[in-house]
């Protein structure tokens, strides 16, 4: 995260007079940020349309040929330039776009067009670029789909070579600028955070999958994108506030609204140093209770601010993401490819990747599916994987091929009993067999675990340790369904009680299932994550706690702090009362007393 420029010499940020501004967006990268807009005004490259004569068809033929020589050295140039900066990975992006340039798909069709239609080369090369796209709109695999817009890129900078403007051109950017454009083309991305004084980005166009994300996140600048028409609301200087956790844009803010920011900040910032500080300590108690702190993500490009945060392991990695926003479900190959890359960033540290947990609140193929009356207690998770098997069988079998990369440790959530347990894993070991006998290298350490997030799945926690290799509690859930409350109704919200005695039963009957049947046990929900309850986990005996990157500084303080032999008197202590509310201000005070400056 980074500040904004709007401070005058003694460090204070000055909103300004104009009405503020409230926009939504999709937070693609987390964290706050406020600066100064820096409107970037790249989408509007007018084409023109004219007829040729014939004695000017060869001469366009020769600007054409021109225009895309040009093209492919100002992409090398900056291939070049990224792969120093940004590294390998991004470079590639740019290595793409050249080879379409060579792509007789492209080039011979506007040539065509040229001669054959009698049309000028910009006016070609956008019929060209529109035919393609469409092309691109029909194929399943989303990695390919997403590879529509870099046609857009590839054909704006053709035409504006054409007609003799300025690519590239170098953007003198204010320090710490808030940059908000219609859409940014890798490139354009790549090249404004590499000179680190980027604030944050704002985009109308985009998600948290498109590569503005993904470059942002990987650099952690904060980004709020898909934001509508912001590029057109927000004006050149306007003060934006932006968190990109929560996709909120604040144009103009108020001076609370931007002190409300700015502690936001300061919190970050401060946790950040925290984090860097403690990155390498284990999280152990004074009396030597040792828990491994994991990491929960959604996207794969999270992996570097969980290793900079000392995560030590993934406890949760959350696949449905790769299928939500788009028509069709990634192909086994673009999964493995996601899931490989996650091992093998992890290089050996456990990853703990858990099969679809689509329907509920997650819907694929947006807009597509009916609505279900309860999402919540629908065709959800394992139960939506065992009516759809095929879909089922090719995440399975791209873990399965991703296996040898690293330590895998699949997990099968909203397990509700012990037949479906057992059916998850038998079509896992189909696919295993059917590779195995294709000859596909398998992992050696692979397990096989399941999340404990229903009531039902707790009551009989101890039979399905005999079949599970591991447990990982998901609160979310299981708060919810224990205590009967929609996690997604705010009306109920108040309700939602982590230290409710029903919950903290249920928590110890589980822990001890999974000690009697010797598999570890872990705990991947919210409350894992939350400083506030460490003692109590700590005290109920969790081999591991995982949570967002963010998080684990923080808890993993709380942790070193304290002795296993206090944190089971707190609990004894709060077990004895009986409301939530009672137990809460039990613990709250407890925790006061103990670590009152931790947040
Ligand atoms: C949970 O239910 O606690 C959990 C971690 O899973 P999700 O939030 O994805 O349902
Ligand atoms: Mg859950």
């Amino acid at each position: 995260m980074r500040r904004g420029s709007a401070e005058d010499e003694e460090g204070h940020v000055s909103s300004q007079a104009s009405p503020t501004l409230s926009l939504k967006g999709i937070g693609a990268s987390p964290g706050v940020a406020v600066g100064h807009a820096y409107i970037l005004d790249r989408k509007r490259v007018r084409t023109p349309k004219l007829r040729l004569a014939e004695a000017e068809v060869d001469p366009e033929r020769q600007r054409m040929r021109t225009a895309l020589e040009l093209s492919d050295q100002q992409l090398s140039d900056l291939k070049d330039q990224i792969s120093r900066t940004e590294g390998p990975e991004h470079a590639l992006i740019l290595e793409a776009h050249r080879l379409m340039l060579h792509d007789p798909m492209f080039v011979d069709e506007v040539n065509r067009l040229i001669v054959e239609d009698r049309i000028n080369a910009e006016w070609a090369v956008r019929r060209v670029a529109r035919k393609l796209k469409h092309l691109f709109d029909n194929i399943p695999d989303e990695y390919f789909r997403e590879r529509r817009s870099d046609v857009e890129y590839v054909a704006d900078r053709v035409v504006r070579n054409l007609l003799g403007q300025v690519v590239d051109e170098e953007v003198s950017l204010p320090d710490h600028a808030v940059v908000v454009a219609h859409d940014l083309s890798p490139a354009d991305a790549a090249m404004l955070v590499r000179g680190g004084q980027v604030a944050g980005f704002v985009t109308d166009l985009g998600g948290h999958t498109s590569h503005t994300a993904i470059v942002a996140r990987a650099r952690s600048t904060p980004a709020v994108l898909g934001a509508g028409r912001a590029s057109e609301q927000i004006s050149p200087g306007d003060l934006v506030a932006l968190d990109g956790t929560r996709g909120i844009i604040l144009v103009n803010p108020s001076e609370e609204q931007l002190a409300l920011f700015q502690e936001t900040m300061r919190r970050h910032q401060e946790s950040e140093a925290r984090a860097l500080a403690a990155k390498d300590l284990p999280a152990q108690s004074t009396d030597g209770f040792r828990i491994r702190l994991v990491g929960n993500i959604e996207f794969p490009e999270e992996l570097p601010s969980l290793l900079a945060h000392g995560a030590e392991g993934i406890g949760l990695y959350r696949t449905e993401f790769m299928f939500l926003d788009r028509k069709t479900p990634p192909s086994e190959e673009e999964q493995y490819r996601a899931y490989r890359q996650v091992l093998e960033a992890m290089d050996g540290r456990p990853v703990t990747i858990r099969t679809l947990d689509l329907g509920g609140d997650k819907v694929p193929g947006k807009g597509r599916h009916e609505k279900e009356p309860n999402p919540a207690m629908g065709l959800r998770a394992i139960r939506y994987c065992l009516s759809d098997r095929a879909l089922f069988r090719v995440q399975l079998r791209a873990l399965l091929r991703a296996s040898v990369h690293g330590h895998l440790r699949v997990m099968f959530p909203l397990i509700c009993g012990m037949s479906e347990l057992r059916e998850a894993r038998s079509e896992l070991e189909a696919c295993r067999t059917e590779l195995g006998r294709a000859g596909v290298p398998l992992g050696k350490r692979f397990q096989v675990g399941i999340m404990v997030e229903t009531p039902s799945a707790a009551l009989i926690a101890d039979r399905l340790a005999q079949e599970a290799d591991f447990f990982s509690i998901g609160t979310n859930d299981l708060i919810q369904y224990s205590l009967a409350i929609d996690r997604q109704n705010r009306e109920v919200a108040y309700l939602y009680k982590p230290l409710h005695l029903s919950v903290l039963r249920s928590l110890r009957s589980i822990v001890t299932a999974a000690k009697d049947a010797g598999i570890p046990v872990s705990m991947c929900g919210e409350m894992a994550g939350d400083p506030i309850y460490a003692l109590v986990l700590l005290a109920l005996g969790f081999d591991e706690l995982s949570m967002t990157a963010g998080q684990i500084p923080t808890v993993k303080n709380v942790l070193r702090q304290a002795s296993r032999e206090e944190a089971t008197r707190l609990l004894a202590t709060a077990m004895e009362l009986t409301t939530a509310e009672e137990i809460e201000r039990y613990v709250r005070t407890e925790m006061d007393k103990r670590f009152s400056s931790e947040g």
